[in-house]
């Protein structure tokens, strides 16, 4: 059997919007507007025919093992090259054998099937097991011509073979007519195109018509016979009129992708049929034709192999990879029909020395670096002493291929005054799987989007181009893994370790199990108690969430110490540290009631309650908090209750303990501060067995758990960065709740006591919360008594009143605080800031020696002075701008040394 063995596709990552082109050109050719339907693909800067052959080539390798590959036939009619082969480039770059043959098909639409026609026959002829076909075309269109909006750019390859077949070829028909719907003269950049109507009635609705019947009469099958008919045709009415023609049931005839990406040329037909590969069933049979100077009809029969073929969303996942974009002017750009000024540094020379690319083909073109046979250390590039400093062995290293080797972003940087096509021009330091690093451009990408961490994969691309010469480098880059940076910012606690306190059931239990879904380990605790913290305990409801989390493949081990006595306390903490070796995260959330009105509320109900909700937290949080230093690391969470920030009927032990942890959390945020143990408390509202005699039953029900997990977690995780924070959560709804400080008077003139008689006067006063403040601990507060009262503010709450609420001079005497040491190494620089308007002033900030100076004035040799407006200034430090956006906009000046500046982000997280 003989036929399709694996098959690839690829549509470059950008589209552009069709309407973006009527919109800038529809006063020039209004017509356009008919066919400014959905988006068209178009090439990066850095893209061509060849390197979009790569794409889908590799694309095409699931199955077979390159080294199986016994000849590749690429197709084109926009190769970069007239006179070297391009077929070879493809090969070099994919890294096949050298004794297989390459061959380049070009000159018409009917190039792509031409060369799988013969690949197809050099496999049926027994000469050759495996050969692999790529078309591929990148056309260049005038501006506000039906070709720019017809035309997109893309790229097929399939890959023909006598084993593991996945649509058997069961023959083929072809005609050839010197039919001219339109030409491109050699040497000549354009296409141009007769009269359409012609095209359209002599052209298509007859030629592929008589090649397609041709084909079923040959097979002796009818139209019956055919599951999938494939034909290109850019004209929507004539597509559908060919497949009445022939006899098609509308929904047999495939889509010919105009509002997706546009006909790409010679590739299309063949990158129509990956669409319905990717959907087809064994059994399908599919019949495809393309159009150019005649047809060639093919007949496929799907087979049982191809369910094996994994993955199958080629085409699929090469649509969906997209960045839609409206700008025109970019288009032109990339495709060199505008030439914006490059600057002096564009000049310099790029010619290609051909006899290092000939000596180095495989390390530039095939991205093969070495891996030592001593130490199995990978490397790139390849070189004749081992990287590894314990190995240093001498011509040990044998190929090793990076193109495949999937990598992350370890540094990265954007770079301003770098030639670009697409400032800023992005690169970085990538660190591959396994071992092997190098400095590699980033494209497919913006700035904001890369990531430390963020996995990138390798992409043959142009380098630079030697325009005077007509000569194209291309090398490998790394371009962000689709999907991987939203990816990133899930939350998520791979590798962390949870405790949450009573969670055999309730609020407790979801926690649990949401954490452990998102990849923490568990310790679930819980003593068994009845609501009121009687009984003796049992082990089952903690048990049982374990099962549930281990059901689902986590991580969980159950804990059934009391929280009300410090052993028990310290008993969960070591369980942690005993299982799972650390502890990330507490939760203290374990709970009972024994509500009675104050008069009838006994000794032993008062202190029931006070032992499990705050002494139960001291006791949990204490051992954890010691783990949390040493690990420079925690995130505690407290669970208070609108019975305690607000009072509530016959809950005096309850309120007054639950208010007391947020006394706890006040103090343990400031302790925690420089460890990076962030603790905050919530405030919930959810249906369980503490709340099911309280709410009526309607709301009960909708009272679910499940709405207060999602901020728990947040607060739980390493993206967190709030502490010291109250927030209400249920029902969907959160809020913060937050004591407030109200600006106050000074009665009196602060030598005399005033009298009852004043206060009472001025009561009124004393309680207007407008302007009120949030303080951040109690120094602040008492200056705040101490200082003379501030004119009122437009709203209650500093922060939320007019964005930081802090001044200049405040970041300033603030910055030594936000100082990271351990960043500061080996760093020997003097900031100079002059920040103008009426807050501004100038500061001198000095990094040395590890250690931090900030003081007012100027500097006498700064490494370089940040010049902006006290406004601005605020704005940066508040996230509200970013400070890249403010140097390019001009609204951050930088004089000296601006790599240095740059340092900044590191040294103060401000
Ligand atoms: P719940 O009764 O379902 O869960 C509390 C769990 O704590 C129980 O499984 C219980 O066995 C366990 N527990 C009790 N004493 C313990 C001890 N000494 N040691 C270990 N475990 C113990 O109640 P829930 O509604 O899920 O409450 C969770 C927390 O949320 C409690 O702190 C509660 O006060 C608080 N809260 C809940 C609501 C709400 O609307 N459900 C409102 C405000 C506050």
């Amino acid at each position: 059997m003989i036929g399709i063995t694996d098959y690839g596709a690829y549509i470059p990552r950008l589209r552009l919007n069709r309407m973006a082109i009527y919109e800038n050109m529809g006063w020039f050719a209004p017509a356009i507007v008919m066919v400014a339907q959905g988006e068209r693909s178009m090439c990066n800067w850095d893209e061509d025919a060849i390197t979009m052959a790569v794409t889908a080539s590799k694309e095409c390798l699931t199955q077979y093992k390159k080294e199986q590959v016994d000849g590749l036939m690429l197709a084109s009619t926009t190769f970069p090259f007239a006179d070297r082969q391009n077929a070879g480039i493809l090969s070099t770059a994919l890294n096949l054998r050298a004794d297989i043959m390459t061959a380049d098909f070009t000159s018409s639409q009917k190039a792509g099937t031409n060369a799988l026609l013969a690949a197809i026959e050099s496999v049926k002829s027994g000469e050759r097991g495996s050969v692999m076909v790529s078309a591929t075309d990148k056309r260049e269109t005038k501006p506000a011509y039906f070709h720019e909006m017809w035309f997109g750019d893309g790229a097929v390859a399939f890959l023909i073979g006598n084993k593991d077949v996945i649509a058997e070829f069961k023959g083929s028909y072809s005609v050839s007519y010197d039919f001219i719907d339109h030409y491109r003269g050699a040497l000549k950049r354009y296409d141009y195109n007769w009269e359409e109507r012609w095209v359209r009635d002599e052209g298509y609705s007859k030629i592929i018509p008589e090649a397609v019947n041709g084909l079923l009469t040959k097979l002796n099958i009818t139209m019956a016979d055919v599951d999938k008919l494939v034909y290109p045709c850019f004209f929507k009415a004539e597509h559908k009129k060919i497949a009445k023609k022939l006899g098609a049931e509308p929904e047999k005839v495939a889509d010919n992708l105009h509002e997706v990406c546009g006909d790409t040329g010679c590739a299309h037909p063949m990158l129509m049929m990956t669409a319905a590969l990717d959907d087809a069933k064994p059994g399908d049979r599919i019949l495809m034709a393309s159009f150019g100077q005649g047809c060639s009809a093919f007949y496929f029969v799907v087979t049982e192999n191809i369910l094996n073929l994994k993955p199958r969303d080629k085409f699929k996942k090469t649509l969906e990879n997209k960045e839609t974009i409206d700008k025109y002017p970019k288009f032109l750009e990339f495709k060199d029909l505008i030439q914006p000024d490059m600057g002096i540094r564009a000049e310099a020379p790029t010619q290609t020395a051909l006899t290092t690319l000939w000596r180095r083909r495989k390390m530039i073109l095939g991205l093969v670096g070495g891996k030592c046979t001593q130490c199995q250390t990978p490397q790139f590039p390849k070189t004749d002493v081992c990287v590894n400093p314990h190995c240093r062995a001498r011509h040990t290293q044998e190929d090793y291929e990076f193109a495949d080797t999937p990598a992350k972003i370890k540094t990265f940087t954007g770079d301003l005054l770098a030639v670009s096509v697409d400032p800023p021009h992005t690169y970085g330091m990538i660190q591959f799987e396994g071992g092997g690093r190098f400095m590699a451009d980033f494209t497919d990408c913006k700035l904001d989007e890369l990531k430390v961490g963020l996995p990138v994969y390798m992409v043959f691309r142009k380098r630079t181009e030697d325009k005077n010469r007509g000569f194209v480098n291309y090398f490998w880059k790394a371009a962000p893994v689709p999907g991987a940076a939203e990816e990133m910012k899930k939350v998520r606690f791979d590798g962390q370790v949870a405790v949450i306190t009573g969670a055999g059931g309730g609020l407790g239990r979801i926690y649990a199990l949401e954490l452990a879904k998102r990849g923490a380990s568990v310790v679930v605790n819980d003593l068994g108690s009845a609501r009121d913290g009687s009984g003796e305990g049992s082990a089952t409801p903690a048990q049982q969430v374990v099962d549930e989390i281990k059901e689902f493949g986590g991580q969980a081990v159950a804990n059934y110490d009391n929280v009300a006595t410090p052993e028990g306390g310290e008993n969960i903490i070591q369980t942690a540290v005993d299982t799972f070796g650390r502890v990330d995260i507490v939760i203290n959330n374990a709970g009972i009631l024994r509500d009675k009105s104050f008069v009838k509320m006994a000794p032993e109900h008062w202190q029931a309650v006070q032992a499990v909700h705050l002494n139960g937290a001291y006791n949990v949080t204490r051992p954890a908090f010691k783990v949390m230093r040493e690990q420079k690391f925690g995130r505690i969470i407290m669970t208070t209750s609108g019975a305690g920030l607000y009072g509530n009927f016959g809950q005096s032990n309850y309120s007054s303990a639950k208010m007391a942890l947020i006394g706890l959390m006040n103090t343990l945020r400031i302790e925690g501060q420089k460890y990076n143990i962030n603790v905050n408390t919530i405030a919930p509202l959810a249906g369980s067995r503490l709340t099911e005699d309280i709410m009526p039953p309607d709301i009960f029900e909708k009272m679910k758990p499940e709405f207060v997990s999602p901020l728990v977690l947040y607060l739980a995780s390493e993206a967190c960065n709030q502490s010291g924070k109250i927030f209400n959560a249920g029902m969907g709804y959160y809020n913060r709740a937050a004591i407030l400080t109200s600006p106050g008077i000074q009665i009196g003139d602060a030598q005399n006591p005033p009298t009852p008689e004043q206060v009472s006067e001025n009561i009124d006063k004393i309680n207007d919360m407008g302007g009120a403040e949030i303080y951040d601990d109690a120094n602040a507060a008492l200056f705040g008594l101490v200082s003379p009262p501030q004119p009122k503010k437009e709203s209650a709450g500093g922060e939320e009143a007019g964005g930081s609420g802090m001044s200049v001079k405040d970041v300033f005497d603030r910055m030594p605080e936000t100082f990271n040491p351990d960043a500061a190494k080996g760093v020997d620089v003097v900031f100079q800031y002059t920040i103008s308007g009426s807050d501004g002033g100038d500061w001198t900030v000095t990094v040395k020696n590890g250690a931090c100076e900030v003081a007012p004035g100027k500097a006498e040799k700064p490494t370089c002075t940040l010049k902006m407006a006290d406004g601005d200034f605020l704005d940066m430090i508040s996230g509200k701008l970013d400070p890249m956006k403010a140097f390019t906009s001009g609204k951050l000046k930088i004089d000296g040394d601006v790599m240095k500046s740059q340092l900044i982000g590191k040294l103060f997280s401000l």
